[in-house]
Order: structure tokens, then sequence, then C-alpha cells
């Protein structure tokens, strides 16, 4: 396969995970970082703007204390009361890099997923830009416990990516891109320069099982390769403990794996339907159903569906699946009726739903607007 080009891009995010910032877990240091700064502060040379997505703050806040080490079986607690401590010191690193200001910017998933914190996070990251600063974004451990949070830096590099209307996502990792398989432990695995589509197959060959090679391992690089492309956005896996990699990709190369931007990018609300708002249940359908889903464009309407999971309320994302053997997932989407009063109107036709629930808000259940399709 030929090496391919990096696309031309014009705002890109830089996601730099914990063990590059702080390797060895002794805090932070230089070393891998000064490349990074030189690929963004070149880039920014070219008229090209750039955002980082930067962790390393628990790693920094436990380097405080004097303590090094993982950072492993630390509780939820302990990790935000050194993630406050280490993220002015992440912050005041990254400063000393570049010449121009650095903005700080925490977020959560809940400020990625309500749309009133999304359009502020989304006018503020415009404004920083339009300043010439380069904000630097971290999740807000602080207040992001368990079912708040994004939880890996890469998934939200991702989002940033989308909030940020980048058209470049740069995930630096300590592996040189994607293999076929774990390179660590299969000789054989081949170095993948380029990925068309991510599909079954690619998640295959980074499964879960597969050696965690920064924070969040390969399975959340694809994820967030995943929810970049899907909006258009070009992403890149490449090795960042390889300075001249990073200048490679300073140069227009592409020294690592580009995952390449979907030719029919989902529209914003869509993204955001599938991507940034967690399922509440499942809507089972018949064949029927699924084929006017999948073919002609249709919205959900009561008498295709067959079964229920989930007490999801009306307003909730949920998954359709086509009824049959195995997962065959075929959308996912927002209801306009909860669990309960789908279970008295399913496989009606929609005129009788008045009758049956003594009101109709809508005539179809999910409507078309509101479904995005999921590849089978
Ligand atoms: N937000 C965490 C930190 O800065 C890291 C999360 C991650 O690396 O995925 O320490």
């Amino acid at each position: 396969m030929n090496t391919p080009e990096l696309p031309e891009w014009s705002r890109a995010v830089v996601k730099v995970g914990s063990a590059l910032v702080a390797p060895d877990d002794q805090g932070c240091r230089t070393t891998h970082l000064l490349p990074i700064a030189r690929f963004i502060t070149e880039s920014r040379r070219q008229g090209k703007e750039a955002l980082l997505v930067s962790s390393g703050a628990v790693a920094a806040g436990l380097a405080e204390e004097g303590r090094s080490g993982p950072g492993t079986g630390l509780s939820i607690p302990e990790r935000q009361a050194l993630a406050a401590l280490g993220q002015p010191l992440l912050m005041a690193h990254w400063r000393r890099l570049f010449d121009v200001s650095c903005a700080q910017v925490l977020l959560t998933y809940d400020d990625l997923q309500r749309r009133s914190r999304f359009v502020n996070a989304k006018n503020t990251i415009a404004e920083l830009l339009d300043r010439g600063t380069l904000p630097i974004v971290n999740e807000n451990d602080t207040v992001a416990t368990e079912e708040l949070q994004v939880g890996d830096n890469d998934n939200l590099a991702a989002y940033v990516a989308g909030v940020a209307e980048a058209d470049l996502l740069v995930i630096c990792s300590d592996v040189d891109g994607l293999y076929t398989a774990d390179p660590h432990d299969d000789p054989d695995a081949e170095h993948l320069p380029e990925v068309e589509a991510i599909t079954d197959e690619v998640y295959d060959m980074v499964g879960p099982s597969h050696r965690a090679v920064a924070t969040g391992g390969m399975q959340t690089k694809v994820e967030a390769a995943e929810k970049a492309t899907d909006r258009g956005i070009d992403t890149v896996l490449v090795n960042g403990t390889k300075g001249h990699h990073l200048d490679a990709l300073g140069r227009g190369e592409m020294p690592g794996t580009l995952f390449r931007r979907a030719e029919r990018p989902l529209s914003a609300r869509k993204h955001w339907v599938l991507h940034a708002l967690p399922t509440a249940g499942r809507i089972v359908v018949d064949q029927g159903a699924a084929d006017a889903l999948r073919h002609e464009g249709a919205s959900l309407l009561p008498s295709g569906i067959v079964a229920l999971e989930g007490r999801f309320a009306r307003g909730d994302a949920v998954e359709v699946v086509r009824r049959g053997d195995g997962p065959a997932r075929v959308a996912k989407g927002i209801t306009q009726y909860g669990a309960a009063d789908l279970e008295r109107i399913q496989g009606r036709q929609s005129h009788a739903i008045a009758e049956v629930l003594g009101g109709a808000p809508a005539d179809y259940v999910i409507h078309r607007d509101d479904l995005v399709l999921v590849e089978e």
C-alpha cells in the first residue's frame, strides 16, 4: 500500500496522552512535548489553527505529592483531588513551550450532551481561537464522576474536534499507528497506513484484549476516529515519542495511520444523537420496518415494533434493532414515546395511538430527522 499524504487541513485538535506528558510516571517532562509543540507552532506560522487536548493532570498531581507510579488503584476522590492539584502544573508546563497564551478549557460529558452548555463551549472555543490563543482542553475531573464522565481523552478529543469545527484530529500515542494485530504479541502484525472506513473488522484488530498502550488503549483511539470521521474530520494516529514523525506530519506527510473522513458526514444533530446521547433502551422491530428505515428513509411507526428493552422515557435516545439472531443494530434515534406508552401501542397502526393513549403527540415513534442509520 502506498503511503498516503496528509489531507489539507486548517484547524486541528491535537490529543496528547499521559504516557507522553509524563513518561516513566515521573510527572511532566518535555521530552516528547517539544516536537508536538514545534508541530503546533509551525502550523500556526502557516496560518493554521490548533487546539490541544492534554492528559496528565493526575500524573502531575502525583508527582507534586512526591509520589511516582502509574496512579493505578486510586479511588475516584483521590483521582479527582490529584487532577485538581496537577491541572495548573500541566497548564504551566505547556505554557513554557509556546510563545502564545494558553487557555484552559475543562469539559465534562454533560457539557457536550446538553445543547445550551454545548453552545457555550463552542462559542468560547471560537472566541479563544479568534484571539489567537491556544486552547488546552482536559476533562473536568474534579466534577466528572462515572456517569458524567467521557472517561478517556481520546473520545474527549473527538468531541472537542466536533465542537471546535476542526477538520483534522491528531492523536499522539506511543505506537506507530494501527496494526492488523497487537505488534507486541504478534510478529506478523502489519502496519496500516490508511483506513477508509471503521468497520467491525477494525474493532476486532484492537479488541479489548489489546494491550493498553496509553491510558485509553487502542480501542478508544478507534472509537475517537469513528466519532471524528463520521463528522467529516480526518483523523491521524501518530507516534508522539518519535519527533521526526511529528516533523513529517508538519511537512504534509503521513507517518502513522490515516482514518479518512466519511464521504457523507453526519449532520451535527445526527452526530449528537449517535455519539453524544446515552442509549437508554432498545426497540425491536420486524424486518419490514427495518427495511423501511434503511432503504426508504422512513420514520419509525408503532406498527413495526415487536418488543422493547429498558425503561426509557419520551425524548430519550434508543437503539432500533431488527428481530432475529445476533445483534442487528439498524439505527439510533430519539423516541417520542416512553417504554410504558410504547408497550400499549406497539404493533398498532398510527391512527390507533390517540384512541389507546387518549392523545397522540406524534403519529410516529421516531421521526426520520431524529434517526441515524448505523452500518450493518
Ligand atoms: N483527564 C485525565 C488526566 O488529565 C486523563 C484521562 C486520559 O488520559 O484519558 O489526568
